[in-house]
């Protein structure tokens, strides 16, 4: 047992998924909560998705070896600032953000020394549903966690935060914050933006309570993603805005071509976009399921 201490700030969806999943594990000692609303923090005590919780920020992190900041990007900025005040020196602190280049530029503003200890992360994993009665202790299993280490990163706090997404069932690797931002822009920032444009435009149709009525699994499908948390992804297309841009303006191009093909009745230039699609698309959900679960889950991973 290698972290006494786990602090997580925000136990929602991410926070107290991770939370169940160290519990589950056996490899922290005590996972305490933290959070800015009491009704959310007793609630995570009320489901023993946490062993305690604090709603003092300088109570919470005090002996805390490993801090956890689970909170929207948009909001971590004031939150590393907080915690600078509070932090002892040689606590590890990480974070599960949704985007990378906005988090560290926080962090590079709220931390002097505390930067050696800071491990910048993200799970690839989550759901449509916030908040903690979302949690799940499995839902980093078999998942991609990246993290983002920068140059002042220390390798023993790597190490300790590579642990423990291992022990929670991750398959993890490093990146650069740049090519994090880039990457995740088209994977998943884009889908969300389009899915929560696509709803809203066939929303403000006259005729939106006809279409919807009639709306199949291929929309709701492609449309899950809007039930995502309005808030949050305000937060991380702002924070990642120039990468969104760059391959949102990919996308208009592509959509620009298949819009040609149509009104020119080029039958042959959509099916040869739809084929590419469909095999670029089975090539890469071959790729996921090779994904392999780490062999050690037990809590000797540290
Ligand atoms: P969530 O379920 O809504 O939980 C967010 C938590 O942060 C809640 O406990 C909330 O507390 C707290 N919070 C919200 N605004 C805050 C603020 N201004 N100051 C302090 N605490 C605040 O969201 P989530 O999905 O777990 O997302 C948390 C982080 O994980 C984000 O950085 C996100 O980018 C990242 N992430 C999300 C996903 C996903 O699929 N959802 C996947 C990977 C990474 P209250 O109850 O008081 O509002």
């Amino acid at each position: 047992m290698i972290v006494k201490r786990l602090v997580i700030l925000g136990v929602g969806l991410i926070g107290g998924s991770l939370a169940l999943a160290v519990r589950k594990t056996g490899v922290c000692q005590q996972v305490v909560g933290w959070g800015r609303s009491p009704g959310t923090l007793q609630r995570a005590l009320d489901l023993q998705v946490v062993d305690a919780i604090e709603p003092n920020l300088a109570a919470a992190v005090r002996g805390a070896d490993m801090v956890v900041v689970a909170i929207p990007p948009g909001a971590m900025q004031g939150m590393f600032q907080e915690l600078a005040k509070y932090l002892a020196p040689d606590a590890i602190v990480t974070d599960v953000g949704s985007t990378k280049g906005s988090v560290v530029a926080a962090a590079r503003m709220a931390f002097t020394t505390e930067l050696a200890h800071f491990v910048p992360g993200h799970p690839i994993a989550g759901k449509e549903n916030s908040g903690v009665e979302a949690a799940d202790a499995d839902l980093f299993q078999r998942k991609r966690v990246i993290l983002t280490p920068i140059p002042e990163t220390n390798p023993e706090a790597l190490r300790r935060v590579r642990a423990l997404w291992e022990c929670c069932g991750a398959e993890v690797s490093e990146m650069e914050v740049e090519h994090h931002d880039t990457v995740l822009a088209a994977t998943s920032h884009l889908p969300h933006l389009l899915a929560f444009t696509l709803v809203d435009a066939l929303a403000h149709m006259d005729d939106s309570w006809e279409i919807f009525r009639y709306a199949a699994g291929g929309f709701r499908d492609f449309t899950r993603i809007a039930s995502s948390d309005p808030v949050m992804w305000r937060d991380i297309c702002l924070a990642n805005r120039t990468e969104l841009l760059t391959v949102l303006g990919r996308y208009n191009e592509g959509l620009t071509q298949v819009a040609a093909a149509i009104a020119a009745g080029d039958g042959t230039r959509l099916q040869a976009v739809f084929d590419h699609a469909r095999k670029a698309r089975e090539h890469f959900l071959q790729l996921e399921v090779t994904v392999q679960a780490p062999k050690n889950t037990s809590n000797r991973c540290f």
